[in-house]
Protein backbone atom coordinates (compact mmCIF):
# COMPACT_ATOMS: atom_id res chain seq x y z
CA UNK A 1 0.00 0.00 0.00
CA UNK A 2 1.59 3.33 -0.90
CA UNK A 3 0.52 6.25 1.83
CA UNK A 4 1.35 9.55 0.93
CA UNK A 5 2.04 11.77 4.14
CA UNK A 6 1.25 15.17 3.68
CA UNK A 7 2.20 18.19 6.58
CA UNK A 8 1.15 21.15 5.55
CA UNK A 9 2.42 24.41 7.56
CA UNK A 10 1.10 28.07 7.32
CA UNK A 11 3.87 28.89 4.55
CA UNK A 12 5.51 25.35 4.34
CA UNK A 13 4.24 21.72 2.34
CA UNK A 14 6.11 18.41 3.59
CA UNK A 15 5.61 15.43 2.04
CA UNK A 16 6.68 11.77 2.05
CA UNK A 17 5.77 8.87 -0.09
CA UNK A 18 5.75 5.03 1.89
CA UNK A 19 5.39 2.16 0.22
CA UNK A 20 4.36 -0.79 3.05
CA UNK A 21 6.58 0.88 6.03
CA UNK A 22 9.45 2.01 3.30
CA UNK A 23 10.16 5.78 2.88
CA UNK A 24 10.44 6.08 -1.25
CA UNK A 25 10.57 10.07 -1.88
CA UNK A 26 10.39 12.77 0.26
CA UNK A 27 10.73 16.58 -0.74
CA UNK A 28 9.61 20.33 0.50
CA UNK A 29 7.90 23.46 -0.74
CA UNK A 30 8.41 26.44 1.17
CA UNK A 31 7.29 30.11 0.75
CA UNK A 32 4.06 28.85 -0.17
CA UNK A 33 1.81 32.18 -0.63
CA UNK A 34 -1.65 32.73 1.37
CA UNK A 35 -4.30 30.12 -0.52
CA UNK A 36 -1.06 28.58 -2.50
CA UNK A 37 -1.50 25.31 -1.13
CA UNK A 38 -3.53 23.74 -4.08
CA UNK A 39 -0.85 25.13 -6.66
CA UNK A 40 1.63 23.51 -4.48
CA UNK A 41 0.19 20.36 -4.21
CA UNK A 42 -0.36 20.13 -7.98
CA UNK A 43 3.35 20.69 -8.06
CA UNK A 44 4.11 17.88 -5.86
CA UNK A 45 1.42 15.35 -7.30
CA UNK A 46 3.36 16.35 -10.71
CA UNK A 47 6.74 15.16 -9.38
CA UNK A 48 4.66 11.85 -8.04
CA UNK A 49 2.61 11.09 -11.17
CA UNK A 50 4.68 7.89 -11.97
CA UNK A 51 3.57 6.68 -8.47
CA UNK A 52 -0.28 5.15 -7.70
CA UNK A 53 -1.40 6.75 -4.49
CA UNK A 54 -3.62 4.35 -2.44
CA UNK A 55 -3.60 6.41 0.39
CA UNK A 56 -3.47 10.11 1.96
CA UNK A 57 -2.43 10.73 5.55
CA UNK A 58 -2.73 14.18 6.62
CA UNK A 59 -1.35 15.62 9.75
CA UNK A 60 -3.40 17.67 11.58
CA UNK A 61 -2.42 20.05 14.62
CA UNK A 62 -5.18 20.02 16.74
CA UNK A 63 -8.21 17.45 17.20
CA UNK A 64 -9.86 19.33 19.93
CA UNK A 65 -11.67 17.17 22.55
CA UNK A 66 -13.53 15.46 19.61
CA UNK A 67 -10.44 13.37 18.01
CA UNK A 68 -9.12 10.42 20.69
CA UNK A 69 -7.53 9.06 17.16
CA UNK A 70 -6.96 9.20 13.68
CA UNK A 71 -9.84 9.50 11.43
CA UNK A 72 -10.91 8.71 7.60
CA UNK A 73 -11.62 12.23 6.33
CA UNK A 74 -15.68 13.06 5.40
CA UNK A 75 -18.03 15.33 5.47
CA UNK A 76 -18.67 15.97 9.05
CA UNK A 77 -14.64 14.81 10.05
CA UNK A 78 -13.64 17.87 8.22
CA UNK A 79 -16.29 19.88 10.06
CA UNK A 80 -14.91 19.11 13.10
CA UNK A 81 -11.58 20.01 12.63
CA UNK A 82 -12.80 23.01 11.52
CA UNK A 83 -14.21 23.55 14.35
CA UNK A 84 -10.92 23.02 16.04
CA UNK A 85 -9.45 25.91 14.11
CA UNK A 86 -10.25 28.43 17.33
CA UNK A 87 -8.08 26.29 19.63
CA UNK A 88 -5.44 26.21 16.50
CA UNK A 89 -5.60 29.29 14.57
CA UNK A 90 -1.96 29.21 12.48
CA UNK A 91 -2.43 25.12 12.10
CA UNK A 92 -5.43 24.15 11.69
CA UNK A 93 -6.14 26.42 8.52
CA UNK A 94 -3.46 25.45 7.14
CA UNK A 95 -3.74 21.76 7.53
CA UNK A 96 -7.37 21.95 6.16
CA UNK A 97 -6.37 23.99 2.83
CA UNK A 98 -4.17 20.96 2.54
CA UNK A 99 -6.79 18.14 2.85
CA UNK A 100 -8.95 20.24 0.53
CA UNK A 101 -6.17 20.67 -2.17
CA UNK A 102 -5.47 16.70 -1.76
CA UNK A 103 -9.19 15.33 -1.87
CA UNK A 104 -9.99 17.48 -4.72
CA UNK A 105 -6.84 15.80 -6.44
CA UNK A 106 -7.02 12.54 -5.47
CA UNK A 107 -11.07 12.31 -4.60
CA UNK A 108 -10.50 8.23 -5.07
CA UNK A 109 -8.62 7.45 -2.13
CA UNK A 110 -9.31 7.15 1.68
CA UNK A 111 -8.03 10.50 3.38
CA UNK A 112 -6.97 10.08 7.06
CA UNK A 113 -5.91 13.08 9.64
CA UNK A 114 -3.52 12.15 12.20
CA UNK A 115 -4.02 14.79 15.30
CA UNK A 116 -1.14 15.97 17.18
CA UNK A 117 -3.64 15.96 20.09
CA UNK A 118 -4.91 12.26 20.00
CA UNK A 119 -2.34 10.28 21.89
CA UNK A 120 -3.32 12.83 24.68
CA UNK A 121 -6.58 12.91 24.47
CA UNK A 122 -7.74 10.66 27.28
CA UNK A 123 -5.50 12.79 30.27
CA UNK A 124 -6.87 11.90 33.43
CA UNK A 125 -8.83 14.60 34.54
CA UNK A 126 -6.57 15.90 37.40
CA UNK A 127 -3.56 16.16 34.32
CA UNK A 128 -6.20 17.95 31.87
CA UNK A 129 -7.77 20.73 34.38
CA UNK A 130 -6.42 24.20 35.24
CA UNK A 131 -7.22 25.56 38.29
CA UNK A 132 -10.30 27.25 37.09
CA UNK A 133 -13.57 27.07 37.56
CA UNK A 134 -14.84 24.15 35.49
CA UNK A 135 -17.85 25.78 34.13
CA UNK A 136 -16.04 28.74 32.62
CA UNK A 137 -13.45 25.86 31.78
CA UNK A 138 -16.12 24.22 29.68
CA UNK A 139 -17.64 27.03 27.97
CA UNK A 140 -14.19 27.99 26.12
CA UNK A 141 -12.52 25.04 26.00
CA UNK A 142 -10.08 25.80 28.11
CA UNK A 143 -8.18 22.88 29.59
CA UNK A 144 -4.89 21.07 28.63
CA UNK A 145 -5.01 18.69 25.08
CA UNK A 146 -0.97 18.05 24.84
CA UNK A 147 0.87 17.94 21.04
CA UNK A 148 3.56 16.29 19.40
CA UNK A 149 1.79 13.19 19.74
CA UNK A 150 3.50 10.89 17.11
CA UNK A 151 6.60 11.87 17.79
CA UNK A 152 5.59 10.61 21.57
CA UNK A 153 3.79 7.80 20.41
CA UNK A 154 6.67 6.30 17.88
CA UNK A 155 9.87 6.85 20.34
CA UNK A 156 7.74 5.68 22.84
CA UNK A 157 7.19 2.37 21.26
CA UNK A 158 10.66 2.08 19.86
CA UNK A 159 11.81 2.46 23.22
CA UNK A 160 9.82 -0.82 24.41
CA UNK A 161 11.36 -2.76 21.53
CA UNK A 162 14.47 -1.73 22.43
CA UNK A 163 14.01 -2.67 26.20
CA UNK A 164 12.44 -5.75 25.42
CA UNK A 165 9.56 -5.11 27.31
CA UNK A 166 5.83 -4.59 26.62
CA UNK A 167 4.72 -1.09 26.24
CA UNK A 168 1.83 -2.06 28.69
CA UNK A 169 4.48 -2.57 31.02
CA UNK A 170 6.53 0.48 31.05
CA UNK A 171 7.18 3.86 32.52
CA UNK A 172 8.20 6.11 30.41
CA UNK A 173 9.03 9.59 30.25
CA UNK A 174 9.88 10.79 26.16
CA UNK A 175 11.61 14.23 25.54
CA UNK A 176 10.90 15.57 21.99
CA UNK A 177 13.27 18.66 22.14
CA UNK A 178 13.04 20.09 18.49
CA UNK A 179 12.13 24.08 17.59
CA UNK A 180 8.55 23.12 19.50
CA UNK A 181 9.66 20.97 22.89
CA UNK A 182 7.25 19.24 25.13
CA UNK A 183 7.61 15.94 27.52
CA UNK A 184 5.50 13.40 28.02
CA UNK A 185 4.72 10.68 30.87
CA UNK A 186 3.88 7.51 29.44
CA UNK A 187 2.63 5.06 31.67
CA UNK A 188 1.31 1.78 30.19
CA UNK A 189 1.66 2.94 26.84
CA UNK A 190 -1.03 5.69 27.77
CA UNK A 191 0.03 9.65 27.92
CA UNK A 192 -0.74 10.64 31.68
CA UNK A 193 1.14 14.12 31.87
CA UNK A 194 2.00 16.37 28.82
CA UNK A 195 3.46 19.28 28.95
CA UNK A 196 2.30 21.40 26.62
CA UNK A 197 -1.39 22.54 27.18
CA UNK A 198 -4.46 24.40 25.71
CA UNK A 199 -2.09 25.28 22.92
CA UNK A 200 1.73 24.79 22.42
CA UNK A 201 2.79 27.66 24.17
CA UNK A 202 2.87 25.97 27.58
CA UNK A 203 5.81 23.44 28.97
CA UNK A 204 9.32 23.57 27.96
CA UNK A 205 11.07 26.64 26.67
CA UNK A 206 11.35 26.27 23.23
CA UNK A 207 13.25 27.54 20.25
CA UNK A 208 11.18 30.68 20.05
CA UNK A 209 8.72 29.90 22.17
CA UNK A 210 8.49 31.19 26.27
CA UNK A 211 6.99 27.49 27.84
CA UNK A 212 5.58 28.57 31.27
CA UNK A 213 4.78 31.90 32.37
CA UNK A 214 3.05 33.20 35.36
CA UNK A 215 -0.03 34.54 33.71
CA UNK A 216 0.06 36.94 35.99
CA UNK A 217 3.22 38.50 33.99
CA UNK A 218 0.55 38.34 30.84
CA UNK A 219 -1.48 40.29 32.67
CA UNK A 220 0.86 43.11 34.06
CA UNK A 221 1.99 43.60 30.53
CA UNK A 222 -1.33 43.85 29.16
CA UNK A 223 -2.78 46.27 32.01
CA UNK A 224 0.57 48.45 31.57
CA UNK A 225 0.21 49.24 27.98
CA UNK A 226 3.52 47.91 27.29
CA UNK A 227 2.02 45.60 24.64
CA UNK A 228 -1.05 45.08 22.52
CA UNK A 229 -2.59 41.38 22.43
CA UNK A 230 -1.02 40.92 19.14
CA UNK A 231 2.55 42.16 19.78
CA UNK A 232 2.00 39.83 23.19
CA UNK A 233 1.09 37.20 21.05
CA UNK A 234 4.02 37.57 18.73
CA UNK A 235 6.37 38.18 21.39
CA UNK A 236 5.98 34.56 23.72
CA UNK A 237 5.16 32.42 20.29
CA UNK A 238 8.19 33.86 17.98
CA UNK A 239 10.52 35.94 19.96
CA UNK A 240 11.25 33.89 23.84
CA UNK A 241 11.98 31.09 24.32
CA UNK A 242 16.41 30.19 23.07
CA UNK A 243 16.32 33.36 20.86
CA UNK A 244 14.75 35.86 23.57
CA UNK A 245 16.34 34.61 26.19
CA UNK A 246 19.93 34.46 24.12
CA UNK A 247 19.33 37.29 21.77
CA UNK A 248 21.23 35.05 19.24
CA UNK A 249 18.98 32.31 17.60
CA UNK A 250 17.00 29.77 18.34
CA UNK A 251 19.09 27.37 16.67
CA UNK A 252 21.23 25.23 19.99
CA UNK A 253 24.43 25.03 17.64
CA UNK A 254 24.51 28.54 17.87
CA UNK A 255 24.05 29.40 21.04
CA UNK A 256 26.50 26.46 22.39
CA UNK A 257 28.88 28.17 20.22
CA UNK A 258 28.19 31.19 21.50
CA UNK A 259 28.13 30.32 25.01
CA UNK A 260 31.96 28.47 24.76
CA UNK A 261 32.67 31.67 23.53
CA UNK A 262 31.57 33.35 26.69
CA UNK A 263 28.52 34.66 25.63
CA UNK A 264 26.47 35.27 28.99
CA UNK A 265 22.73 35.54 27.30
CA UNK A 266 23.77 32.23 25.41
CA UNK A 267 24.63 30.55 29.04
CA UNK A 268 21.47 31.52 30.81
CA UNK A 269 19.58 30.67 27.51
CA UNK A 270 21.30 26.64 27.80
CA UNK A 271 20.84 27.31 31.84
CA UNK A 272 17.10 27.77 31.97
CA UNK A 273 16.46 25.00 29.32
CA UNK A 274 18.26 22.16 30.47
CA UNK A 275 16.70 23.15 34.45
CA UNK A 276 13.18 23.27 33.25
CA UNK A 277 13.28 20.28 31.23
CA UNK A 278 14.82 18.41 34.47
CA UNK A 279 12.35 19.81 36.80
CA UNK A 280 9.54 18.53 34.08
CA UNK A 281 11.04 15.12 34.07
CA UNK A 282 11.75 14.62 37.89
CA UNK A 283 8.14 15.69 38.31
CA UNK A 284 6.45 13.30 35.46
CA UNK A 285 9.02 10.36 37.71
CA UNK A 286 7.14 11.58 40.68
CA UNK A 287 3.33 10.99 38.98
CA UNK A 288 4.14 7.48 37.43
CA UNK A 289 6.16 6.66 40.80
CA UNK A 290 9.07 6.01 39.13
CA UNK A 291 10.22 5.63 35.46
CA UNK A 292 11.74 3.28 33.32
CA UNK A 293 13.59 4.59 30.66
CA UNK A 294 14.20 8.81 29.79
CA UNK A 295 13.53 9.09 25.64
CA UNK A 296 15.77 12.04 24.35
CA UNK A 297 14.42 13.01 20.63
CA UNK A 298 13.73 16.04 18.32
CA UNK A 299 16.92 17.78 16.92
CA UNK A 300 17.88 18.85 19.79
CA UNK A 301 17.82 15.29 21.86
CA UNK A 302 19.03 13.47 19.21
CA UNK A 303 22.09 15.75 18.72
CA UNK A 304 23.31 17.69 21.76
CA UNK A 305 25.14 15.87 23.77
CA UNK A 306 25.57 18.64 26.18
CA UNK A 307 21.90 19.67 26.54
CA UNK A 308 21.54 16.11 27.05
CA UNK A 309 24.21 16.03 30.14
CA UNK A 310 22.56 19.10 31.90
CA UNK A 311 18.98 17.62 31.53
CA UNK A 312 20.13 14.52 32.93
CA UNK A 313 22.23 14.93 35.80
CA UNK A 314 22.17 14.35 38.88
CA UNK A 315 19.32 11.53 38.45
CA UNK A 316 21.46 9.04 40.43
CA UNK A 317 18.11 9.04 43.47
CA UNK A 318 16.61 7.83 40.73
CA UNK A 319 18.90 4.92 39.48
CA UNK A 320 19.26 7.03 36.68
CA UNK A 321 23.20 7.00 35.71
CA UNK A 322 24.30 8.53 31.90
CA UNK A 323 27.39 6.82 30.60
CA UNK A 324 29.43 10.08 29.18
CA UNK A 325 31.52 8.53 26.84
CA UNK A 326 28.45 7.48 25.06
CA UNK A 327 26.55 10.21 25.56
CA UNK A 328 28.71 12.38 23.80
CA UNK A 329 29.04 10.37 20.93
CA UNK A 330 25.66 9.45 20.68
CA UNK A 331 23.27 10.84 17.35
CA UNK A 332 20.36 9.42 16.48
CA UNK A 333 19.45 8.82 12.83
CA UNK A 334 16.55 7.04 10.81
CA UNK A 335 18.88 5.98 8.48
CA UNK A 336 21.50 4.35 10.94
CA UNK A 337 21.54 4.68 14.52
CA UNK A 338 17.73 4.94 15.29
CA UNK A 339 18.39 4.09 19.08
CA UNK A 340 21.47 4.45 21.16
CA UNK A 341 21.36 3.83 25.03
CA UNK A 342 23.42 6.49 26.93
CA UNK A 343 23.48 5.05 30.18
CA UNK A 344 25.87 3.07 32.44
CA UNK A 345 25.85 -0.63 31.68
CA UNK A 346 24.30 -1.12 35.53
CA UNK A 347 21.80 1.98 35.80
CA UNK A 348 18.17 0.88 36.31
CA UNK A 349 16.80 3.91 34.50
CA UNK A 350 17.86 3.39 30.96
CA UNK A 351 18.08 6.71 29.18
CA UNK A 352 17.68 6.38 25.25
CA UNK A 353 18.67 8.74 22.22
CA UNK A 354 16.00 7.87 19.55
CA UNK A 355 15.16 9.37 16.28
CA UNK A 356 11.66 9.88 15.87
CA UNK A 357 10.06 9.77 12.85
CA UNK A 358 6.26 11.61 12.54
CA UNK A 359 5.94 11.12 9.05
CA UNK A 360 6.12 7.57 9.63
CA UNK A 361 3.91 7.34 12.43
CA UNK A 362 1.60 9.31 10.57
CA UNK A 363 2.13 6.70 7.53
CA UNK A 364 1.68 3.94 9.97
CA UNK A 365 -1.57 5.05 11.54
CA UNK A 366 -2.85 5.87 7.72
CA UNK A 367 -2.54 2.06 6.98
CA UNK A 368 -3.89 0.91 9.78
CA UNK A 369 -7.07 3.82 9.74
CA UNK A 370 -7.66 3.59 5.49
CA UNK A 371 -7.16 -0.20 5.72
CA UNK A 372 -10.36 -0.70 7.97
CA UNK A 373 -11.79 -3.93 8.26
CA UNK A 374 -11.82 -4.39 12.14
CA UNK A 375 -15.13 -4.63 12.35
CA UNK A 376 -16.21 -6.35 15.64
CA UNK A 377 -17.13 -9.43 14.81
CA UNK A 378 -19.79 -10.39 17.01
CA UNK A 379 -22.64 -9.03 18.71
CA UNK A 380 -23.09 -11.77 21.46
CA UNK A 381 -24.01 -9.78 24.64
CA UNK A 382 -21.56 -9.66 27.43
CA UNK A 383 -23.17 -10.00 31.04
CA UNK A 384 -22.37 -7.36 33.44
CA UNK A 385 -20.94 -7.62 36.89
CA UNK A 386 -20.25 -4.60 39.35
CA UNK A 387 -17.92 -5.42 41.75
CA UNK A 388 -18.35 -3.80 45.02
CA UNK A 389 -14.73 -3.16 47.20
CA UNK A 390 -13.27 -6.14 48.19
CA UNK A 391 -9.90 -7.74 49.18
CA UNK A 392 -7.28 -10.48 47.92
CA UNK A 393 -4.75 -11.51 50.50
CA UNK A 394 -1.53 -13.31 50.56
CA UNK A 395 -0.74 -16.74 53.06
CA UNK A 396 1.52 -14.44 55.07
CA UNK A 397 -1.47 -11.91 55.48
CA UNK A 398 -3.81 -14.06 56.32
CA UNK A 399 -1.62 -15.66 59.15
CA UNK A 400 -1.03 -11.32 60.55
CA UNK A 401 -4.87 -10.77 60.52
CA UNK A 402 -6.28 -14.31 61.16
CA UNK A 403 -3.90 -16.25 63.29
CA UNK A 404 -1.40 -18.83 61.94
CA UNK A 405 -2.52 -21.09 59.70
CA UNK A 406 -6.12 -19.47 59.65
CA UNK A 407 -8.09 -20.55 56.06
CA UNK A 408 -10.38 -18.54 54.25
CA UNK A 409 -14.21 -20.49 54.12
CA UNK A 410 -16.04 -20.03 51.11
CA UNK A 411 -19.58 -17.69 51.56
CA UNK A 412 -20.91 -18.34 47.89
CA UNK A 413 -18.74 -18.78 44.55
CA UNK A 414 -18.13 -16.41 41.95
CA UNK A 415 -18.84 -16.55 38.88
CA UNK A 416 -15.23 -17.19 37.76
CA UNK A 417 -14.36 -20.45 37.97
CA UNK A 418 -12.31 -21.25 41.20
CA UNK A 419 -13.04 -17.65 42.93
CA UNK A 420 -15.43 -17.63 45.74
CA UNK A 421 -16.54 -14.67 48.61
CA UNK A 422 -15.34 -15.32 51.99
CA UNK A 423 -17.24 -15.09 55.04
CA UNK A 424 -14.28 -13.22 56.38
CA UNK A 425 -14.45 -9.86 56.32
CA UNK A 426 -11.84 -6.66 57.23
CA UNK A 427 -11.63 -3.22 57.97
CA UNK A 428 -9.66 -0.89 55.70
CA UNK A 429 -8.48 2.10 57.64
CA UNK A 430 -7.26 5.66 55.57
CA UNK A 431 -5.81 9.18 56.90
CA UNK A 432 -9.13 10.32 56.37
CA UNK A 433 -11.53 7.60 57.51
CA UNK A 434 -12.64 3.83 57.69
CA UNK A 435 -14.73 1.40 55.79
CA UNK A 436 -15.05 -1.85 58.32
CA UNK A 437 -16.37 -5.22 57.30
CA UNK A 438 -14.93 -5.34 53.67
CA UNK A 439 -15.12 -9.25 51.71
CA UNK A 440 -12.10 -10.68 51.26
CA UNK A 441 -12.22 -12.70 48.14
CA UNK A 442 -10.37 -16.34 47.42
CA UNK A 443 -8.33 -17.98 47.10
CA UNK A 444 -5.11 -16.40 48.54
CA UNK A 445 -3.06 -14.79 46.22
CA UNK A 446 0.79 -14.15 45.46
CA UNK A 447 0.08 -10.36 46.54
CA UNK A 448 -2.35 -8.59 48.40
CA UNK A 449 -4.77 -6.38 46.80
CA UNK A 450 -7.22 -3.86 47.88
CA UNK A 451 -9.86 -2.60 45.31
CA UNK A 452 -11.91 0.17 45.68
CA UNK A 453 -14.20 2.55 44.23
CA UNK A 454 -13.77 6.58 43.74
CA UNK A 455 -16.26 7.37 46.27
CA UNK A 456 -14.44 5.20 48.91
CA UNK A 457 -11.33 6.78 48.28
CA UNK A 458 -12.40 10.04 48.83
CA UNK A 459 -14.19 8.53 52.46
CA UNK A 460 -10.71 6.98 53.07
CA UNK A 461 -8.49 10.01 51.93
CA UNK A 462 -6.39 8.08 49.76
CA UNK A 463 -5.36 8.16 46.45
CA UNK A 464 -5.56 4.38 44.29
CA UNK A 465 -4.30 4.47 40.96
CA UNK A 466 -6.15 3.16 38.55
CA UNK A 467 -4.76 -0.65 37.79
CA UNK A 468 -5.53 -3.84 36.32
CA UNK A 469 -5.81 -6.74 39.39
CA UNK A 470 -2.67 -7.98 39.91
CA UNK A 471 -0.54 -5.33 38.62
CA UNK A 472 0.23 -3.60 42.10
CA UNK A 473 3.60 -2.77 41.89
CA UNK A 474 4.54 0.79 43.17
CA UNK A 475 0.34 1.15 44.14
CA UNK A 476 -0.53 2.83 47.18
CA UNK A 477 -0.69 1.78 50.80
CA UNK A 478 -3.22 1.23 53.19
CA UNK A 479 -4.02 -0.23 56.51
CA UNK A 480 -5.56 -3.68 56.81
CA UNK A 481 -7.31 -4.34 60.36
CA UNK A 482 -8.17 -8.05 60.77
CA UNK A 483 -9.70 -9.99 64.29
CA UNK A 484 -5.86 -10.82 65.43
CA UNK A 485 -3.81 -8.23 64.26
CA UNK A 486 -3.14 -5.26 61.97
CA UNK A 487 -1.05 -4.73 58.96
CA UNK A 488 0.21 -2.14 57.08
CA UNK A 489 0.34 -2.63 53.31
CA UNK A 490 2.99 -0.52 51.49
CA UNK A 491 1.60 -0.98 48.07
CA UNK A 492 -1.81 -2.74 46.64
CA UNK A 493 -4.57 -0.50 46.89
CA UNK A 494 -5.95 0.21 43.41
CA UNK A 495 -8.53 1.25 41.82
CA UNK A 496 -9.15 -1.66 39.18
CA UNK A 497 -8.99 -0.67 35.87
CA UNK A 498 -12.73 -1.91 34.01
CA UNK A 499 -12.30 -5.15 32.17
CA UNK A 500 -13.82 -8.03 30.78
CA UNK A 501 -12.99 -11.50 30.97
CA UNK A 502 -13.28 -13.67 28.54
CA UNK A 503 -12.44 -17.08 27.50
CA UNK A 504 -10.28 -17.27 24.14
CA UNK A 505 -13.15 -18.81 22.34
CA UNK A 506 -15.32 -15.71 23.60
CA UNK A 507 -11.85 -13.72 22.59
CA UNK A 508 -11.85 -15.41 19.10
CA UNK A 509 -15.52 -14.36 18.77
CA UNK A 510 -15.15 -11.18 18.71
CA UNK A 511 -11.95 -10.38 17.14
CA UNK A 512 -10.14 -9.34 19.75
CA UNK A 513 -7.07 -10.03 21.62
CA UNK A 514 -5.66 -10.02 25.71
CA UNK A 515 -5.06 -6.61 26.60
CA UNK A 516 -6.88 -4.89 23.85
CA UNK A 517 -8.83 -1.85 24.99
CA UNK A 518 -12.15 -1.96 23.93
CA UNK A 519 -15.58 0.26 24.09
CA UNK A 520 -18.75 -1.92 25.99
CA UNK A 521 -22.45 -0.20 25.17
CA UNK A 522 -24.30 -1.12 28.06
CA UNK A 523 -28.59 -1.43 27.61
CA UNK A 524 -30.90 -1.73 29.96
CA UNK A 525 -29.53 0.77 32.40
CA UNK A 526 -32.38 4.80 31.55
CA UNK A 527 -29.41 6.07 29.96
CA UNK A 528 -27.22 4.80 26.80
CA UNK A 529 -23.86 4.67 28.12
CA UNK A 530 -20.88 3.70 26.40
CA UNK A 531 -17.70 2.67 28.19
CA UNK A 532 -14.17 3.06 26.80
CA UNK A 533 -10.98 1.85 28.42
CA UNK A 534 -12.33 -1.37 29.19
CA UNK A 535 -9.25 -4.09 29.12
CA UNK A 536 -10.01 -7.57 27.84
CA UNK A 537 -7.93 -10.45 29.66
CA UNK A 538 -8.46 -13.60 27.66
CA UNK A 539 -7.49 -16.75 30.21
CA UNK A 540 -9.39 -20.39 29.94
CA UNK A 541 -10.07 -20.25 33.17
CA UNK A 542 -12.39 -17.28 32.61
CA UNK A 543 -16.29 -16.95 32.24
CA UNK A 544 -17.59 -14.23 29.81
CA UNK A 545 -18.34 -10.93 32.26
CA UNK A 546 -17.41 -7.75 32.21
CA UNK A 547 -17.10 -5.84 35.74
CA UNK A 548 -17.31 -2.23 36.45
CA UNK A 549 -17.43 -0.75 40.18
CA UNK A 550 -20.22 0.58 42.58
CA UNK A 551 -19.41 4.15 41.26
CA UNK A 552 -19.72 3.34 37.44
CA UNK A 553 -22.90 1.33 37.87
CA UNK A 554 -24.29 4.01 39.63
CA UNK A 555 -23.39 6.58 36.94
CA UNK A 556 -25.07 4.23 34.35
CA UNK A 557 -27.95 3.47 36.74
CA UNK A 558 -27.23 -0.09 35.78
CA UNK A 559 -30.53 -2.61 37.05
CA UNK A 560 -29.71 -5.77 37.71
CA UNK A 561 -28.56 -8.22 34.98
CA UNK A 562 -27.67 -5.51 32.28
CA UNK A 563 -25.99 -6.68 28.83
CA UNK A 564 -23.36 -4.41 27.14
CA UNK A 565 -22.52 -5.18 23.56
CA UNK A 566 -18.93 -4.66 22.72
CA UNK A 567 -19.08 -1.61 19.83
CA UNK A 568 -15.41 -0.95 19.19
CA UNK A 569 -11.50 -1.89 18.95
CA UNK A 570 -9.36 0.72 20.85
CA UNK A 571 -7.15 2.46 17.69
CA UNK A 572 -9.97 0.72 15.12
CA UNK A 573 -12.80 2.90 16.21
CA UNK A 574 -12.81 5.54 13.58
CA UNK A 575 -14.13 2.76 11.32
CA UNK A 576 -16.69 1.18 14.06
CA UNK A 577 -18.32 3.85 16.03
CA UNK A 578 -18.22 6.83 13.25
CA UNK A 579 -19.94 9.29 14.61
CA UNK A 580 -19.55 8.78 18.39
CA UNK A 581 -16.41 11.15 20.05
CA UNK A 582 -14.56 8.39 22.65
CA UNK A 583 -16.29 9.16 26.14
CA UNK A 584 -13.40 10.57 28.80
CA UNK A 585 -11.83 8.27 31.15
CA UNK A 586 -12.99 7.24 34.60
CA UNK A 587 -9.40 7.85 35.83
CA UNK A 588 -9.84 11.38 37.86
P1 LIG B 1 13.53 19.90 14.96
O1 LIG B 1 12.44 20.91 15.15
O2 LIG B 1 13.28 18.62 15.66
O3 LIG B 1 13.95 19.73 13.53
O4 LIG B 1 14.82 20.50 15.72
C1 LIG B 1 15.51 21.64 15.22
C2 LIG B 1 16.47 22.15 16.26
O5 LIG B 1 17.37 21.11 16.67
C3 LIG B 1 17.39 23.24 15.76
O6 LIG B 1 16.79 24.51 15.84
C4 LIG B 1 18.57 23.14 16.70
O7 LIG B 1 18.30 23.91 17.86
C5 LIG B 1 18.60 21.68 17.09
N1 LIG B 1 19.73 20.96 16.45
C6 LIG B 1 19.76 20.39 15.24
N2 LIG B 1 20.96 19.81 15.01
C7 LIG B 1 21.72 20.03 16.10
C8 LIG B 1 23.06 19.69 16.48
N3 LIG B 1 23.87 19.01 15.70
N4 LIG B 1 23.48 20.10 17.71
C9 LIG B 1 22.66 20.79 18.53
N5 LIG B 1 21.39 21.13 18.22
C10 LIG B 1 20.93 20.77 17.02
Amino acid sequence: MKVLVLNCGSSSLKYKLYDDGAEQRAGLVERIPDGGHEQALQGVLDELSDQTIDAVGHRVVHGGARFADAARIDDAVRADIEACIALAPLHNPANLAGIDAAMARLPDVPHVAVFDTAFHARLPRRARSYGIDPTLADKHHIRRYGFHGPSHAFVAQRAAEQLGRPLEELRLITCHLGNGASVCAVECGRSVETSMGMTPLEGLVMGTRSGDIDAGALIALLKSGAMTVDELDHTLNKQSGLKGLSGISNDVRDIEKAAAEGDERARLAIAVFTHRLRKYIGAYAAVMGGVDAVIMTGGIGQNSATMRRRALQRFEYLGLLIDEEKNAGAQARHDRTPVVDISEDHSRVRSLVIATDEERMIADETRRVAGGGAEVQSEMPIPIAVSARHIHLTREAMDALFGPGSELTSYRPLSQPGQFACHERLNIVGPRGRIDGVRILGPLRPACQVEISRTDEFHLGVDAPVRHSGDVKGTAPIILEGPKGTLHLQEGLICAWRHIHMHPDDAARYGVKDRDEVMVEIRGGDRDLIFADVVVRVSPKYALEMHIDTDEANAAELPPKSEGSLVGVEGRQAVLLKRKAWPQPAGE
